[in-house]
């Protein structure tokens, strides 16, 4: 189909819940993808961070072309090796000794919710359920996590909202203790704001956080659907703090662009859920367990592309800083960590995003003024300046 008239049935079938740029994406390898009118891109947002190992990886290829032809889906009534084996990757290498798999991150924070809410009734009385989530955070778009989600711009229209939540500034440690009351049952925080514009902790947040939640019985709830699989540099991030969680939840990047999503917890916490607390049909099957189970042996064979991508990261950084120095009218901070990286302007960067489109390089742009860089963790130094050219060029443009 020709791109015109791709876009008038994208108009006409397609519910408008996206702006979405005019061009039509065909194929990718690596950092590179294609459009229909065989132009190159650069592609510097992975699918917002899902595309941790690049575009369409020959080992997540192969092992999804295996498992199709072998079994794509059985009902969890019955046992399915790849999610066990996936579960015990996820287990070996985290605090948690449980795992739940779903298919968003969405719904593994909606899991996430549901446990902690059983665990504390169960073991804290009934009364205990309140849940204290950070302002400027985002959890998803349903109903329960659109209200944990800190931001009334995603809430709006969508009132009446869950009962149950809080919200306190991020970073702010008193804010967070004076909220706290015989009711709180678990804080649910990000380990850096993704969506809030990549918004780092302060370096003792999380520590004084965890003391927080032992002193009051409260359960940690970390969402690392954007900063777990590898992101930060870490398999996960809640490593680079020294703390760990009682749930963790994982999605983008977890399955290289499967839809799968996980919830993980401790023992003594997962064991409030029995048979009819929580399912889902398609969580956890064949298929994507094994793209999934193919993404983490991928990532962790021989710590070389974690190491890559915290090298990567500081590189990206330290370029993007130079940049700020060229143009400190329009670039306020440079900040983030592994490859999740955030530029913030003084200006909205929508008209920069399409810009850079137009030279091949395909940018996002969160919180409406801060540039988001999530590319894969193969990306080289030669990538980087590749774009570094090309944003350089569009930002000496601006009047
Ligand atoms: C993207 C994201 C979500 C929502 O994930 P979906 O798969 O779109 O439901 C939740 N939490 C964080 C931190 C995210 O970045």
């Amino acid at each position: 189909m020709e791109i015109k008239k791709l876009l008038e049935e994208s108009s006409r079938y397609i519910m408008n819940t996206y702006n979405r740029a005019p061009i039509d994406l065909r194929k990718g390898r690596g950092v590179k993808v294609w459009g229909s009118d065989g132009k190159e891109y650069l592609d510097f947002v992975g699918g917002v961070a899902v595309n941790i190992l690049g575009h369409c990886h020959p080992k997540i290829v192969v092992a999804i072309q295996k498992q199709a032809q072998r079994l794509i889906h059985v009902s969890n009534l019955y046992h399915i090796e790849p999610q066990i084996k996936l579960a015990r990757l996820l287990v070996e290498h985290s605090f948690a000794d449980k795992v739940f798999f779903c298919n968003s991150g969405a719904e593994a924070n909606e899991a996430a919710i549901k446990l902690a809410r059983k665990y504390a009734k169960e073991h804290q009385g009934k009364d205990k359920f309140e849940i204290i989530t950070a302002l400027n955070s985002f959890h998803g778009r349903t109903l329960a996590t659109l209200t944990a989600t800190g931001q009334e711009k995603f809430q709006k229209g969508f009132e009446p909202l869950m009962p149950g939540f809080k919200y306190v500034p991020f970073n702010d440690i008193s804010a967070l203790k004076s909220l706290i009351t015989q009711n709180t049952c678990a804080v649910m925080l990000e380990p850096i704001q993704g969506e809030g514009g990549v918004k780092l902790p302060d370096p003792d947040y999380f520590k004084n956080v965890r003391e927080l939640c032992n002193k009051n019985n409260l359960l940690l709830i970390l969402d690392e659907v954007q900063t777990g699989m590898g992101r930060t540099g870490k398999l996960f991030a809640y490593e680079h703090y020294n703390v760990t969680p009682d749930i963790m939840t994982l999605a983008k990047g977890l399955g290289s662009g499967v839809p799968i999503g996980a919830m993980l917890a401790s023992d003594k916490v997962a064991s409030a859920f029995v048979p009819g607390s929580h399912a889902s049909t398609f969580g956890g099957n064949p298929l994507v367990c094994t793209a999934s189970i193919a993404t983490i042996e991928t990532l962790l064979e021989d710590g070389i592309l974690l190491d890559q991508c915290k090298r990567m990261g500081e590189y990206l950084r330290k370029e993007l800083k130079n940049l700020q120095k060229e143009f400190p009218s329009v670039i306020i901070d440079v900040r983030g960590k592994g490859l999740l990286v955030g530029m913030e302007l003084t200006r909205d960067c929508s008209t920069i995003v399409k810009a850079c489109m137009e030279k091949g390089l395909l940018l996002n742009c969160t919180a409406g003024n801060v540039l988001r860089f999530t590319p894969a963790v193969i990306v080289q130094e030669k990538d980087i300046d590749h774009m570094l050219d090309i944003l350089g060029n569009v930002l000496s443009s601006l009047s």
